[in-house]
């Protein structure tokens, strides 16, 4: 059983809160609402959203508060969200955390932390092929083959915003515009912080205690 019903769900680059909110949206049966994930599916249908979320995106920059605030509470209305839901990489700043709070009610505050350096190894180690798009890590899912995709041989490559310098750019923003919402839902006492430095499964262990009542 569940003790919290609309949670988010926030954490830097590399956290692993993807992973985690998708994990904790499938054992729970409630939608995971994922702001990158909704913005990467508008460039896929090559829509305005999406042209100018690509271009944003790839500079390693954050989306205009107004068309993301948009976006999530059209997405709230839209999803069967009566039973609860995990909004992840949303809020992003203040600004978006006050926009949502006149929307709906958050009960949970989750972050997931991890170091700086450890955010930058997780990133700066992932490897794309250019051709099919799949993803590799040197360390955690290296290719079959030194450094070529598995799929079809391409020589994969480092994505522009997986290189080192966009990753600590991202996370100078994150300290700066996303941490102030420890301060903001410790006053409302929603806030709680698990370690997101052990792997995927202990992550997973450590959320299910704050979440499960
Ligand atoms: P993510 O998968 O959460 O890392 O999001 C990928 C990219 O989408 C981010 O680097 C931003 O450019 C954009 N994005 C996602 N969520 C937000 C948000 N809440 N506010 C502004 N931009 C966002």
């Amino acid at each position: 059983m569940l003790k919290y019903k609309n949670i988010i769900l926030f954490g830097p680059q590399g956290s692993g809160k993807g992973t985690q909110a998708d994990i904790l949206a499938e054992k729970f049966g409630m939608p995971h609402i994922s702001t990158g994930e909704i913005f990467r599916q508008e460039i896929k249908e090559h829509t305005e959203i999406g042209k100018m979320a690509e271009q944003i995106i790839n500079a390693g920059s954050l989306m205009p508060d107004d068309v993301t605030n948009e976006i999530v509470a059209k997405r709230l209305k839209k999803e069967a969200t009566q039973e609860g839901f995990i909004l992840e990489g949303y809020p992003r700043n203040i600004n978006q955390a006050k926009a949502l709070d006149s929307v709906i009610g958050i009960d949970l505050a989750l972050e997931v932390w991890i170091s700086d350096d450890e955010a930058v190894m997780r990133i700066g180690g992932r490897r794309t092929c250019p051709k099919c798009g799949a993803i590799y890590h040197l360390k955690f899912k290296p290719p079959r083959q030194d450094r070529v995709c598995d799929v079809d041989s391409e020589e994969l490559v480092i994505r522009d915003d997986d290189k080192e310098e966009a990753v600590r750019k991202r996370l100078a923003d994150y300290h700066e515009q996303t941490e102030p919402l420890i301060d903001f839902y410790k006053e409302k006492n929603i806030y709680k912080r698990i370690n997101g430095m052990p792997p995927i499964s202990e992550v997973t262990e450590s959320i299910m205690e704050v979440v499960e009542g």
